[in-house]
């Protein structure tokens, strides 16, 4: 057959209609019918991936916790806690919209109590990938600064519809994580010595939020396109996590702790209280104490706790999760051709000094730039196949490292 006489084998178009003719082993594609194609493909693949999330609802918390295993050390509380939550606020939204009597099931948001660097933030993230779904992440600090306290609460929404790409109704099931919520708490448990009246003030502006209701969201953030239209959004099914590292209050509970053991309790039940993990003592009340206000407290009504991070926790979190850091890192060497290895010595300096930032698992990260910098800037187009990192060439890259510098970048 000549040249010109073929035509698309799907549409029949004569070659000379068509911009492009695509030949298969037996047959041809014109351009059109490849771009109709394509948009089928996409449009099965949208559907699946609806089916997928559609599928995710029947997950239960134990498979929920067991994906947050592959990513997240230790933690379990938290853990068990979050798939929990997680697994209850996909079956309200089931009930609410199933129901066919007058009973609401109150939301599970969440609030975290940790210090920082335990994977606070790394657990909402992790949940999120988990279900498919948006997720902004906001820092309660930042609502404090404006004036206008409603106009900063909206802007929480403005992300989350950005993080999904507009899509309100994907935005309206996304998860919101609000760090640094104990810095909006009120500075002092008595409130009529010391209000802290613009932390109180965003508090409340975050009740309605969290609680679930409408708001009229401008797109792009503030008030400075006036013409623009605003997106409305239901913040029922969004679920909120709220994390906060709340310094000085383990030192609220160790008081009430031994307070509480004074004259009621024997030695071997005081002794029962395991100091090191003090955080899973905490109630409610501990965090009303210490500033939320009882309303926004109500509206998180799942607490939980992450602890401080160990040696052991430390040194597992360098490699053993699925995107651990030195896995990372191997990564990236291994893209240039380079097999990058660390000794058992070089792991344990790195989390010994870990250990002394006080910065959780974030100066991990920070300490193995410190040491790696160098190797990443020199070693790409040479001759180099093996980089081994021991405890000696650790000890000698941080030499040149100032600690006050290293906690700056993390
Ligand atoms: P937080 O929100 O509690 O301050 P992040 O979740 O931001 O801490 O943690 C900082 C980094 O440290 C994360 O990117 C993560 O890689 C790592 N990390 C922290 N805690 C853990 C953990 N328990 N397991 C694995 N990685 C962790």
């Amino acid at each position: 057959m000549s040249d010109t006489n073929l035509n698309c084998s799907f549409c029949g178009r004569p070659k000379m209609d068509t911009q492009l003719l695509v030949a298969g082993i037996d047959a041809h594609i014109c351009d059109r019918c490849i771009q109709q194609a394509s948009g089928i493909v996409q449009e099965e693949m949208k559907l699946e991936q609806a089916e997928a999330a559609e599928a995710f609802e029947l997950k239960n918390p134990r498979e929920i916790k067991s994906f947050l295993d592959d990513y997240i050390i230790g933690q379990e509380a938290a853990k068990v806690t979050l798939s929990v939550a997680v697994y209850n606020h996909y079956k309200r939204m089931k009930q609410a919209a199933a129901a066919d009597d007058d009973l609401i099931i109150q939301k599970s948001n969440v609030l975290l109590v940790g210090p920082t660097g335990t994977g606070k933030t790394l657990m909402a993230q992790t949940i999120a990938r988990l279900l498919n779904v948006p997720l902004a992440i906001v820092d309660a600090t930042v609502l404090t600064e404006a004036g206008y306290v409603g106009e900063d609460v909206e802007s929480i929404l403005t992300r989350l519809l950005q993080a999904a790409d507009y899509d309100v109704e994907r935005a309206e099931k996304g998860i919101i994580f609000i760090d640094e919520i104990d810095k909006i708490a009120r500075k002092s448990d008595n409130p009529s010595i010391t209000r802290d009246v613009s932390g109180e003030g965003v508090q409340q502006a975050l009740l309605k939020l969290l609680e679930g209701t409408v708001v009229n969201v401008p797109p792009k953030g503030g008030r400075k396109h006036p013409d623009q239209k605003f997106i409305e959004v239901d913040t029922s099914n969004i679920l909120f996590v709220a994390g906060g590292a709340f310094d000085g209050i383990e030192r609220h509970l160790n008081k009430r702790l031994n307070l509480q053991s004074i004259g009621y309790k024997s030695e071997v039940d005081r002794q029962k209280i395991d100091a090191e993990n003090i955080l899973q003592y905490l109630t409610p009340a501990d965090v009303r104490a210490y500033g939320l206000i009882p309303e926004i407290l109500g509206r998180l009504p799942v607490l939980t706790h992450m602890n401080a991070l160990n040696a052991k926790a430390l040194r597992s979190i360098l490699t053993e999760p699925k995107n651990a850091l030195i896995r990372q890192y191997k990564r990236l060497f291994e893209m240039d051709g380079i097999e990058l290895s660390f000794t058992d010595g070089a792991l344990d300096i790195v989390v010994e000094k870990a250990l002394n930032f006080e910065l959780g698992a974030r100066g991990l990260r920070s300490l193995c730039e410190a040491i790696l910098t160098e190797s990443m800037f020199d070693l790409p187009g040479t001759d180099t196949q093996q980089l081994k990192i021991t405890k000696a060439v650790v000890e000698e890259r941080l030499k040149l490292v100032k600690i006050p510098e290293l906690k700056a970048v993390s």
